[in-house]
């Protein structure tokens, strides 16, 4: 018996999950259930678009229907651990389940850009780190950043600040840190200009199908 409370139907991207009943305010929606690779085995061309990602240098691989489920920057979904998304509000019938992908995000490796339409849309779908401070806050207080995520966020926010201590010192590590190039380990906001290291990112990394998962 199929219990899934959605179904998949067409999407103005392709595809998306739609929800088949009401959902209460902190109901379990979905898991992904599937097996875990490293990072690298995430690059391969075929599983990079059926990837979340569970760990620093963990992901599980999607299947059908999860897989089809997309971004939103004004999610009805929300993790209630590194696998499982529960619903943010009541959810009724026929309502497009969401979730931020920049919650399950932290791998310096891939942006995208972003069109769901929400009135207070991002532009742009990229690592936790690089989200608007309110948000991250807002996230966070909701509950729906998992842990690992959060120990990657609290761990770039310690280096940024023995990073800018060094840099006050004059003893500078001489691997970027601070100076914007490279990999950021910045608590969210880079050196320079952030929109200039997006379109680079983008260019280096636009998913081969231009749709969302
Ligand atoms: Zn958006």
């Amino acid at each position: 018996m199929n219990d899934n409370p959605f179904i998949v139907r067409p999407h103005r991207f392709g595809r998306g999950l739609f929800a088949t009943r009401c959902i209460k305010f902190g109901g379990r929606v979905l898991c992904f259930r599937g097996p875990l690779i490293d990072f690298a085995r995430s690059r391969n061309p075929r599983f990079e678009c059926y990837c979340v990602q569970v760990g620093p240098n963990s992901y599980t691989l999607t299947w059908a229907p999860e897989r089809f489920i997309n971004h939103s920057c004004a999610p009805n979904l929300g993790f209630r651990d590194a696998r499982e998304l529960r619903a943010l509000r009541l959810i009724q019938p026929g309502d497009e389940l969401t979730f931020d992908y920049s919650t399950s995000m932290a791998e310096d490796a891939w942006t995208m850009e972003c069109q769901c339409g929400a009135p207070h849309c991002r532009h742009l779908i990229g690592d936790f780190v690089d989200l608007p401070g309110e948000i991250k806050a807002r996230y966070r207080e909701l509950g729906i950043v998992p842990e690992w995520l959060s120990e990657d966020f609290e761990r770039r926010q310690m280096a940024a600040r023995m990073g800018g201590l060094l840099s006050r010192h004059g003893l500078g590590d001489g691997n970027g840190n601070g100076n914007g190039h490279g990999k950021t380990v910045s608590g969210g906001v880079p050196s320079g200009n952030p929109r200039v290291r997006y379109v680079v990112r983008i260019k280096r990394t636009w998913k081969r199908t231009g749709e969302y998962i």
